[in-house]
């Protein structure tokens, strides 16, 4: 309360408790009334009014004798209506009591203007009989209060969106009504598009009114106003009073805007854009709908207030964004190089503590890595063996290797199982399997190789034994088998002599297993021999169909169970191929032999003899129990038997095809398998065509 406002009051209340004075009469007091700044009146219990004093006119615009014929409560705010409802009764209630209130009153221009009263129940008072009510305009003060509430909370909101994201919806609802009837928020992104709108009217109703609005001038460049003029420019903008004149413009870029700002009712407009370091990131505009309620250049200042506080909100929300983001994607690298270093420190201890040398090398060959079995196997220590070329453990002639598995290894191979000898630094010979594989860095680029060496002295030596003792036993088994085949033909032929046909049969039968005894034989003696390069062979052109026709002969004449039926693609055309003609038969025979015993359900096996471009080609053909393609590159392999257990197992040693192949590769030829589980199988023998003048 002012002092005048309270000097007023007291001489009022002096004047009324002086029974001797009359209230009015006296011309100080009338002046003071009269032309106060306060307004005062008299009203009844019943809000009635019986006198008002000119002031009345500057706050509410209504002329004294207008007022008095209206009810002080038909003029208050809905909002406020019952609690000066209740203020009253209470005033009616407790004579001599004076009361202070605030509350919105309609002006006569039908916008409310906040007013402070204070009233006093002097309806005992036998000069007065009335309540006396003194109030004056606080509407700017109120206004004040109102925005210095407004930017708090907005404030607020910086203080929250440390923590989550504001919504901008938050901001615009904030707006309103207390500085627009409806706000609108756009935020764009780097790329200058609208990213974000949200608009907030005082009338839900009109929410999509705004919206159309908007969808008139979105994305026009030349738009004389709104959020999208406010984007381009960076600059406030004040449109005070709206009058058909400043729509004008609008109406002649945009003829479907102006229906729209004529129903949305506008008044006044004002907006701002959101700054940060000079750069627009949004804006914000406010609208007035009421008659009253023209923006001010105060206003505006206020506008641009709220626009810096916002963007500086906006942009602290998007900073800590980064940085908890920067924050989350740090302690992701962290944990990645936690564990990428624990991963190398449990490979390093497995490499470390492996009885096979692991070494890395460049693709150029050099060292990068060298473990501790690698010292014991090779004799250089890691410093000694770091840096330096892998050739110094490769032997002399046996360099090409290196460009061999380098070869490899640039094309992604993997190399297994290498069996191979390198030098020590000692300069002994160690025999060793070697199992490459290249390094790939990040980018999946191939920037080395990882070679794991396994000492295999001993069971190369395990092997040289069991060879020896192969050779030895088949030397061995060789003359006493040899032996008794002599005898047994001794036999027949005194048997015959003496017609014994029963003890004949019996010696047929012998004769027939001392043939696989001595074929048997004779397979481990030239596996004996090829294992240590002794296998020796002639050369001279043969006709290599009439030798498959003895060998179908001769293996027809060992099953009744299989026809053996040949087919030869050109019959009067000799097929010449040039070798050791016993040892060619040799493959025959293991092929033949192979296809009745794996097709024992079988009756039949197909053999064809072609040529092919250079190459004379037999095929052998059977339909029993197939090899599954997992096994096609091991069956030539020495001893390769294949186990399975749904499968009965035959009689054998595994060495039929490892000699086979071997004398084929050793006439420059080559075989192949092609094969179904339970279909069958073909084995095809390549051999180049002997030419006479070659
Ligand atoms: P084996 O003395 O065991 O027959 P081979 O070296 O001749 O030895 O053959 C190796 C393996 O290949 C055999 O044990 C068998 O499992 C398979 N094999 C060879 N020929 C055939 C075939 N015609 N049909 C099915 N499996 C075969």
């Amino acid at each position: 309360m002012t002092i005048e406002q309270s000097e007023s009051q007291e001489a009022l209340h002096a004047a009324t408790n002086n029974h001797h004075i009359l209230p009015f009469h006296d011309r100080h007091f009338r002046a003071l009334i009269e032309h106060g700044s306060d307004v005062i009146l008299l009203s009844d219990q019943h809000g009635n009014y019986s006198y008002a004093s000119p002031s009345i006119q500057r706050v509410l615009g209504y002329t004294p004798e207008e007022f008095i014929q209206l009810n002080g409560f038909s003029l208050i705010h809905p909002d406020d209506l019952p609690s000066q409802t209740e203020a009253f009764e209470r005033l009616l209630a407790t004579p001599g009591l004076s009361d202070t209130q605030q509350f919105r009153t309609l002006h006569k221009d039908s916008s409310w203007r906040w007013i402070e009263s204070t009233g006093t129940n002097l309806l005992h008072e036998p000069e007065i009989q009335a309540i006396v009510t003194n109030f004056h305009n606080i509407t700017v003060r109120k206004q004040i209060e109102e925005r210095q509430h407004l930017l708090s909370q907005i404030s607020n909101l910086f203080i929250s969106s440390l923590d989550h994201q504001i919504t901008l919806q938050d901001v615009a609802d904030l707006m309103v009504p207390t500085l627009a009837d409806y706000c609108r928020i756009a935020l764009i992104d780097s790329d200058n598009q609208v990213k974000a709108i949200v608009a907030s009217h005082i009338d839900p109703q009109k929410i999509s009114l705004v919206q159309d609005l908007y969808e008139q001038y979105k994305g026009r460049v030349s738009a004389t106003h709104g959020i999208q003029t406010l984007l381009k420019t960076g600059q406030p903008e004040l449109l005070s009073v709206v009058t058909e004149e400043t729509i004008t413009p609008i109406g002649q870029e945009n003829p479907a805007a102006l229906p729209i700002i004529h129903t949305l009712g506008l008044q006044s407009y004002m907006g701002a854009p959101l700054l940060v370091r000079g750069k627009t990131i949004g804006a914000i505009t406010f609208s007035s709908v009421q008659p009253h309620r023209h923006y001010t250049g105060n206003d505006l200042n206020f506008a641009i207030e709220i626009a810096r506080r916002l963007a500086l909100v906006l942009d602290n929300a998007r900073l800590y964004q980064e940085a908890q983001e920067e924050l989350v994607e740090r302690k992701e690298t962290e944990e990645l190089l936690k564990r990428r270093e624990e991963e190398h420190y449990r490979l390093a201890a497995i490499v470390e503590s492996s009885n096979d040398a692991i070494v890395g090398k460049t693709l150029e060959g050099k060292i990068t890595s060298w473990n501790h079995a690698a010292e014991l196997l090779f004799g250089y220590s890691a410093e000694e063996a770091i840096g330096q070329s892998i050739i110094m453990i490769i032997p002399p002639e046996l360099r090409y290797e290196e460009d061999t598995i380098i070869g490899n290894l640039r094309q992604g191979i993997r190399i297994q199982h290498f069996e191979t000898v390198r030098v020590r630094k000692n300069g002994t010979r160690v025999n060793v399997s070697l199992s490459i594989s290249p390094v790939k860095d990040s980018s999946g680029k191939i920037i080395g190789a990882a070679k794991i060496a396994r000492d295999i002295t001993q069971q190369k030596e395990i092997e040289q034994r069991k060879d020896d003792f192969i050779s030895m036993a088949s030397h061995e088994l060789k003359t006493p088998v040899t032996s008794i085949k002599g005898f047994t033909q001794l036999l027949v032929r005194r048997f015959q002599r003496l017609g014994d046909e029963e003890s004949l049969r019996f010696l047929s039968r012998m004769d027939t297993q001392l043939n696989k005894l001595t074929k048997l034989i004779g397979d481990l003696l030239d596996l004996s021999k090829i294992q240590a390069g002794r296998l020796e062979y002639r050369e001279e052109p043969f006709e290599l169909d009439q030798l498959v026709e003895e060998v179908i002969e001769n293996v027809q004449g060992t099953t009744s169970t299989h026809a053996l039926v040949l087919d030869i693609s050109a019959p009067e055309q000799h097929v010449r191929v040039l070798g050791d003609r016993d040892r060619v038969g040799q493959i025959f025979i293991n092929l033949l032999t192979n296809a009745i015993k794996y097709s024992p359900k079988a009756d039949r096996v197909l053999i064809q003899v072609t040529q092919e471009g250079d190459n004379a080609v037999v095929r052998v053909q059977d339909f029993g129990i197939g090899i599954a393609p997992d096994y096609h590159e091991h069956i030539f392999d020495r001893f390769y038997q294949i186990n399975e257990p749904d499968v009965k197992t035959y009689p054998g040693l595994g060495i039929g095809l490892y000699i086979s192949k071997e004398i084929v590769e050793q006439h420059h030829g080559h075989i192949k398998v092609s094969s179904k589980k339970g279909e069958g199988t073909t084995f095809a023998v390549f051999l180049p065509l002997f030419h006479e003048e070659a």
